[in-house]
């Protein structure tokens, strides 16, 4: 028998999702999330393939990494698709930064641990928990491959000219300070998914991809290479998001240090954590910004307004940079469901060929799709992304 499954496990520093699929025909068999590992409050919940009943919930304290991954083992093999099973080809890790050495999926080796590691640095808040969790898979299953596959990695491929930061190059390079882009799974996943939209190589295409969730970046891809992505040293730089701020003048942190009084750390929590959406209007979900638009709540208009703005600027950019666009997609939370944004963020745009098709834009559906007019220049999608399935793809096309 060949082995055909692979499990894909994201852990963060308190929760772990984890999907298992089969690759002949790219199915889910198993879709599940152990959260607030640690507290008393820790939660699994578990979603069974079909025909195997309904949802499982099993609340109650989650010590740890490895109490979470065993208890994701037990339901799994609860299916009969246990963790044993000679049909798991190998487990694929979503890891957040691969620095400049990772620039394609890689067998986790202790060497590629030690490299992952040497990363924490500009990876505090991610690179801990994915070495926490490919270690607690390696525990369980030592002998299948472990594979490790990087949010970084898809922007390898930007030119210096987009990758470097204007600073003094030697204080640049002994801290490896560059800029490194992150997303890059989905940004791949949908740039290529587009390029199929419109029945065509991803050779043959350039993209701006719009990846709008919580977190957001914006990127090129010129011919199936990552050109330029809105993402920097850390996931703070580019458009407005959720909870971060994006885009900001450097000074304003020396001025909140030097004028406020505000230490590093509370800064840090500033641009991260109450900044974007939610420090412009105290709400980080669009879906309750509508709403209240709709009430003519002013400091929501706002935030939405800033929110567009920043991703027109970058769309415009994009498009200087890439020469010849062919599409614009949107993808993640907010791309592929906030009709209000796609409409506002390509709003005045037709002398580049953009526009988008009210009507077409207004529908809902889960399916990659077009919304641009009959006829458009360029073409507008809106595509849902799936990291699993690109994770999986490429663990297990390394391995197999
Ligand atoms: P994450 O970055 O956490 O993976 P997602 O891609 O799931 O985020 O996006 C989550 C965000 O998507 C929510 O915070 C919300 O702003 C937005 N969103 C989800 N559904 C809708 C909707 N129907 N309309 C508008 N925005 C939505």
């Amino acid at each position: 028998m060949t082995a055909t499954r692979v499990l894909v496990l994201n852990s963060g520093s308190s929760s772990v999702k984890y999907q298992l699929l089969d690759m002949r025909d790219s199915s889910r068999l198993a879709v599940g999330l152990v959260e607030r590992i640690g507290e008393a409050t820790s939660r699994l919940v578990h979603t069974p393939p079909e025909g195997g009943g309904g949802r499982r919930e099993r609340s109650g304290p989650i010590a740890d990494h490895d109490a979470a991954l065993k208890a994701v083992a037990d339901e799994l093999a609860h299916d009969g698709l246990g963790l044993d099973s000679p049909e798991l080809a190998a487990i694929g890790h979503r890891v957040v930064h691969g620095g400049l050495r990772f620039s394609a999926p890689t067998v986790v080796t202790d060497e590629v641990l030690a490299e992952i590691e040497r990363l924490v640095p500009v990876a505090p808040l991610h690179n801990p928990a994915n070495i926490t969790g490919i270690r607690t898979a390696q525990a369980l299953r030592p002998d299948l491959p472990q594979v490790a596959v990087f949010d970084t990695a898809f922007h390898t491929t930007m030119p210096e000219a987009a990758a470097r930061y204007a600073i003094d190059v030697d204080t640049a390079d002994a801290h490896r300070i560059r800029r490194y882009g992150f997303h890059g799974t989905s940004h791949a996943y949908v740039s290529r998914a587009t390029a199929a939209l419109l029945g065509k190589d991803p050779s043959e295409v350039n993209v701006i991809v719009l990846h709008l969730g919580n977190g957001a970046s914006a990127s090129a891809v010129a011919g199936g290479r990552c050109v330029e992505t809105s993402m920097g040293l850390t996931p703070l730089e580019g458009l407005v998001m959720g909870t971060r701020s994006g885009d900001i003048d450097p000074a304003v942190t020396f001025h909140l240090e030097r004028v406020a009084g505000m230490s590093t750390d509370e800064i840090d929590a500033l641009l991260n954590k109450k900044s974007g959406l939610v420090g412009l209007c105290g709400d980080n979900d669009m879906r309750e910004i509508h709403r209240r638009m709709e009430e003519g709540d002013e400091r929501a208009r706002l935030a939405f307004d800033i929110y567009v703005h920043r991703l027109k600027k970058y769309i415009g950019a994009y498009y200087a940079i890439l020469g010849r666009v062919d599409a614009v997609a949107f993808t993640a939370g907010v791309g592929e469901n906030a009709v209000p944004v796609r409409e506002a963020a390509l709003a005045d745009m037709e002398g580049l060929g953009l526009a988008v098709d009210t009507g077409l834009n207004a529908v809902r559906s889960g399916e990659a799709r077009l919304i641009s007019p009959e006829g458009a220049r360029v073409a507008v999608a809106v595509v849902p992304t799936d990291e699993e399935l690109e994770i999986a793809r490429q663990t297990f096309e390394l391995v197999m």
